[in-house]
């Protein structure tokens, strides 16, 4: 077994621009498996919000390639030895994991995930925080996709949201990134978006407020979802009952595996559910586009909003993703060329 860290820049099409920061490209860790002529593909789109950084992603995709190399066949046990890897460092277990299901999956001559019931996957494009002028530039390129999720929390979200309307009439959503502060200010604004085809607002305060998200929830014309406030499974329980929905990610939940077994829960639990990304190749969003079906909202974008993707895989035609046609593993490809 051949384990190999690959590095590589992504470069944003455009800078991206949250509440709580901008950033121009992406420094990523990339975990490849090499065995028996079969090769398994994994992406760790770390994220300092979440306590994530280059170093950490490094350490622990260190110790799985030392479990892997030692003992080729621990690669088909990955599911058992994998949460005992650190816990917080959810986005380079995400890598372990797609890598190790994309290689087992290949050598089993099976799908990445068991088949999803068949319907049309609409994803959500975002558009990110940006002078009024540049917002109209966005949303014109922005054309093929039928529904936008637009980034707000800031002191200028009417005149971003009044762009966007002089631009178009499509669904959006809105996600404030923790932006709002007071609660009685986001109730007015929720109610001016309401007004205005909000479809949902995500992540509306800053995580940990959950008596501010039930009173908000009470008053809202709009669902809440959860994205900062859930990480993990374990996180459900403190969350139904109070959010509408919750944005599940594969970087946060550690990979496909747990990200499908919080999908599952959240349903019980009555939440509903977004299947969401960081800004990712088109390995984490493909490995994600297999349980897009089972998600109430998809948000599956990270990969078009990057210029240097290393990876074909699952696509986007005319705002519909289009998951590969090799149904065997992940299904990517490498760009000739695209990495070092
Ligand atoms: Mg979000």
């Amino acid at each position: 077994m051949k384990v190999t860290l690959v590095s590589k820049t992504l470069k944003l099409k455009h800078a991206w621009t949250l509440a709580r920061g901008s950033t121009t490209s992406k420094d990523y860790l990339y975990f490849k498996v090499e065995h028996q002529g079969f090769t398994g593909w994994g992406e760790a789109a770390h994220n300092a919000r979440y306590g994530e950084s280059p170093e950490s992603v490094k350490t622990v995709l260190e110790e799985a390639k030392t479990i892997l190399e030692a003992d080729p066949e621990a690669v088909h046990r990955w599911q058992e030895w994998l949460p005992s890897l650190p816990q917080a460092q959810a986005a380079a277990r995400a890598a372990v994991d797609i890598a190790c299901r994309d290689w087992v999956t290949q050598a089993s001559s099976t799908p990445f995930l068991p088949a999803a019931p068949d319907r049309e996957l609409v994803t959500s494009f975002s558009v990110g925080i940006d002078a009024p002028e540049r917002i109209l530039a966005k949303v014109s390129e922005a054309s093929a996709y039928h529904v936008l999720k637009i980034k707000l929390g800031t002191k200028q979200d009417q005149d971003i949201i009044s762009a966007v309307r002089k631009a178009t009439d499509k669904p959006l959503r809105v996600d404030a990134n923790e932006g709002w502060r007071d609660r009685e200010e986001a109730l007015q604004m929720i109610d001016w978006l309401a007004a205005r085809g909000v479809e949902l607002i995500e992540q509306p305060m800053p995580t940990g407020q959950l008596e501010n998200i039930s009173w908000l929830r009470e008053r809202s014309p709009l669902p809440l979802v959860a994205d900062e406030d859930i990480c993990g499974i374990e996180d459900i329980n403190r969350l139904a009952g109070v959010y509408d929905g919750i944005n599940v990610k594969l970087m946060k939940a550690g990979g496909a595996t747990p990200a499908a077994a919080m999908l599952e829960k959240a349903r019980t639990q009555g939440l509903k559910t977004m299947l969401g990304c960081m800004i990712e190749s088109s390995i984490g969003i493909t490995a994600a586009s297999f349980l897009a079906p089972k998600a109430d909202w998809i948000d599956l974008d990270g990969n078009l909003l990057i210029s240097n993707d290393p990876f074909i895989g699952t696509t986007c035609q005319e705002g519909k993703l289009v998951l590969p046609t090799r149904r065997l593993g992940l299904g990517v490809e490498e760009r000739p060329d695209a990495l070092p």
